[in-house]
C-alpha cells in the first residue's frame, strides 16, 4: 500500500545541509498497522511528512496505492492526498470551529453535498464516540477527545491510509490506550492501513503488526514486533 524507494531528504544546502533521510526503503502492506520507532532526530517526522508530500523528498520515490506520488502534478496530487489521512501530536484542530465543523471541513473542501455531508459527519461522530459533543469547541474537550476529532476528520474522505505522527505523545497513559484501541478498531473495521511514528515502545507493542527502527535517516532493523522486540 505504501512503498518508499531510496527516499532521501536533505534540508538546507551546502555547508548547512542536514541529511534527514538517506536512501530509505520501506514497504507497508495493505491492512497492516506498521510502526516506525526511533530516537529524537532520527528522521521519523520527515519520513511521515514525505509520504503525503507535506515535505518534498530530495530524491527517491513515494508510492501509495500503486501510484507514484512524486511523479504527479499539483492537481493530481491534491486528489491522491484524499486517499491519505493524517493525525498529529497536537491535533491541529480549528479552534474557532465546533467538533462537527472540524470533521466536516475536508468534506466541504471536497464539495460534498449537504445531505451526504451530514450523514457522513454523523457516522464519524458515532465511530469515534463523540455524538454528545458535536457542538463543542476544541477548548472544551479533553486531549483524548481532541484526538478523536482528529481521527474523525482524517477519515472523512474515506482514505486507504492513515498516517499517525506521534498521535498519542501528548496524552496520558490511560488516554493513550483508549486512542490506540480506537485505532485498532478502525483498522479491523475498515481495513485501513495505518503507519505510525513514535518514540514510545509501548505504542509499538500495543497495536503494531510490524515495526521498523529508524536511525540517522535509514531503517536499521524491521520485522514482526515480537521478533524485533522480544517481549519480556
Ligand atoms: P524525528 O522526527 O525522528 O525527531 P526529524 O525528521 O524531525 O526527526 O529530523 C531529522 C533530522 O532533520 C534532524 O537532524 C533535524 O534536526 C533535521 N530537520 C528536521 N526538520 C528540519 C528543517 N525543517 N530544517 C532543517 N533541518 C531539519
Ligand atoms: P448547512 O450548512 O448545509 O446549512 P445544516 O443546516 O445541517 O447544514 O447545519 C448548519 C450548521 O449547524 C453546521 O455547519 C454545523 O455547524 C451545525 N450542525 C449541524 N448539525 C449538527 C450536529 N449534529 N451537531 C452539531 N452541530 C451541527
Amino acid at each position: 500500500m505504501i512503498e518508499l524507494k531510496n527516499l532521501t531528504k536533505v534540508y538546507g544546502s551546502k555547508s548547512r545541509a542536514t541529511t534527514a533521510l538517506s536512501g530509505l526503503n520501506l514497504t507497508v502492506d495493505k491492512g497492516e498497522i506498521f510502526g516506525v520507532i526511533g530516537h529524537s532526530g532520527a528522521g521519523k517526522s520527515t519520513l511521515i511528512r514525505c509520504i503525503n508530500l507535506l515535505e518534498r523528498p530530495t530524491g527517491g520515490e513515494v508510492w501509495v496505492g500503486g501510484r507514484n506520488l512524486t511523479s504527479l502534478g499539483k492537481r493530481e496530487l491534491q486528489l491522491e492526498r484524499r486517499r491519505i489521512g493524517m493525525i498529529f501530536q497536537h491535533f491541529n484542530l480549528l479552534s474557532s470551529a465546533t467538533v462537527y465543523d472540524n470533521i466536516a471541513f475536508p468534506l466541504r473542501l471536497a464539495g460534498t453535498d449537504r445531505t451526504k455531508l451530514k450523514s457522513k459527519v454523523e457516522e464519524l461522530l458515532s465511530l469515534v464516540g463523540l455524538e454528545a459533543h458535536s457542538g463543542k469547541y476544541p477548548s472544551q474537550l479533553s486531549g483524548g477527545q481532541k484526538q478523536r476529532v482528529g481521527i474523525a476528520r482524517a477519515l472523512a474522505s474515506d482514505p486507504d491510509v492513515l498516517l499517525c505522527d506521534e498521535a498519542t505523545s501528548a496524552l496520558d497513559p490511560q488516554t493513550t490506550d483508549s486512542i490506540l484501541k480506537l485505532l485498532l478498531d478502525i483498522n479491523r473495521k475498515l481495513g485501513l492501513t495505518i503507519l505510525l511514528i513514535t518514540h514510545e515502545m509501548h505504542v509499538i507493542q500495543s497495536i503494531c503488526d510490524r515495526v521498523a527502527v529508524i536511525h540517522e535517516g535509514g531503517i536499521v532493523e524491521q520485522g514482526p514486533v515480537a521478533e524485533v522486540f522480544l517481549k519480556p
